[in-house]
């Protein structure tokens, strides 16, 4: 088993009255968690909260039954983990959908996720929507998730450059979300662990503040997760910080 030392923050917006991201660190079951709300008056937070814990709680269930839940059957070649994450993002997508239903005024909230469970000598991925998960190993800074954006599509199309992206009227629009219509697609992935390896897990007021090469020159330092966290979050507000600001770093040791 890997050691991991984690640490998040989270920080409203410089204009904003509302933080819409949720995060959570859960040491003992290894599940690192972030969400980022969206929806009018405070709906978003409603949806990032609700999508957290509804998250964590599937994933206890599990601890404590040792079975999880059945997932559709294209599934069952997942490894346990990988199904484990993805069922329970799908609880969380059931559940926003749920206190939709009850609560009309809640209609239009959704959230992104982006989900670290450690797994032993590897850890499972999973995200929905713009919320990324970064690793830097060896000093490189590579990029796990694919944003489920508007924008992202553009780029990858050859129709919009990254820098065009990050700022583009529309880079808010995401193609998936917890709470949405229709079913839900959940990327999930396996990634090997290795001792000196640093991850990231972030909302889009991070990325759309900072580009990745500023984000990996913080990352690259050797200090805490708590004081990496703090500096992200520090450049992003700099830069403006029009958005919320939620970051999660862990450090794996051997
Ligand atoms: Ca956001």
């Amino acid at each position: 088993m890997m050691r991991i030392t984690a640490s998040g923050r989270s920080d409203v917006g410089l204009t904003r009255q509302h933080n819409e991201d949720s995060y959570e660190i859960d040491p003992e079951r290894q599940l690192y968690l972030v969400a980022d709300g969206m929806g009018g008056h405070t709906h978003g937070e409603v949806a990032s909260r609700t999508a957290v814990d509804a998250i964590c709680q599937y994933v206890v269930d599990y601890a404590k039954d040792g079975t999880p839940p059945p997932l559709p059957e294209q599934d069952a070649e997942l490894s346990k983990h990988l199904r484990l994450l993805k069922g329970a993002i799908l609880s969380a997508h059931e559940r926003v959908l749920r206190e939709i239903r009850q609560d009309g005024s809640l209609h239009g909230m959704g959230t992104t996720v982006a989900a670290f469970l450690v797994a032993g000598e590897s850890a499972v991925v999973a995200h929905v929507g713009d919320s990324r998960i970064y690793r830097l190993r060896s000093g490189d800074l590579r990029l796990l998730t694919e944003d489920h954006t508007w924008v992202n599509e553009q780029v990858t199309a050859g129709f919009l450059s990254e820098d065009q992206a990050r700022v583009h009227p529309l880079k808010n629009v995401v193609t998936r979300a917890l709470g949405g219509e229709g079913d839900l697609e959940v990327d999930v992935d396996e990634v090997d662990l290795q001792p000196g390896d640093r991850y990231l897990l972030c909302s889009d007021g991070l990325t759309t503040m900072l580009r990745d090469a500023e984000i990996a020159d913080r990352m690259r330092r050797r200090e805490s997760p708590e004081q990496v966290c703090g500096r992200l979050v520090a450049a992003a507000q700099e830069r403006g910080g029009y958005d919320d600001t939620t970051v999660i770093v862990l450090d794996v040791t051997g």
